[in-house]
């Protein structure tokens, strides 16, 4: 769960993640509380925005060739949705990486954390910058269409 200063709102806690799992990492500050709370403060403030989807295609296309989830490379990679299409998203590139057939067929349309979390049994900090960040967005515009990101 997020420290106490992370107000228990949706819109909150998706900028805390974002935070702590795609901005912290990037900048090479994983774990870094501090650095993770500053960028959160900034999120809320509107100082800086969650990005758009460009980030994570242009991820992509750099690591082409190895899959998103375990880093594998030079095998045949299949295209994975993060979120399931069963909650409601309108399909799009913009939810799909590439990965690998075993990982593939292990994460199929379950959801990304718990797949990742309860069936891997990983730590949520290790879901990788890619699948993490297409995730977290679009949480943050489905919540945003629903008009629930003030909601508890
Ligand atoms: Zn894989």
């Amino acid at each position: 769960m997020p420290p106490p200063c992370v107000e228990r709102k949706i819109e909150n806690i998706i900028f805390y993640y974002y935070a702590k799992l795609v901005i912290a990492p990037s900048a090479g500050f994983k774990k870094n509380y501090g650095f993770i709370i500053n960028a959160y403060k900034k999120l809320v403030s509107g100082e800086i925005l969650i990005s758009d989807y460009e980030r994570e295609l242009l991820h992509m296309n750099e690591n082409q060739n190895s899959c998103s989830f375990c880093g594998s490379k030079d095998c045949k990679l299949d295209t994975v949705h993060i979120v399931p299409r069963y909650y409601g998203i309108p399909p799009g590139i913009h939810n799909l990486v590439y990965a690998c057939s075993k990982c593939a067929i292990s994460k199929g349309e379950k959801d990304l954390v718990e797949w990742w979390c309860k069936e891997l049994g990983k730590p949520r900090d290790d879901i990788p910058r890619v699948p993490i960040g297409i995730y977290l967005k679009i949480a943050y515009d489905l919540n945003k269409i629903n008009f629930s990101l003030k909601k508890p």
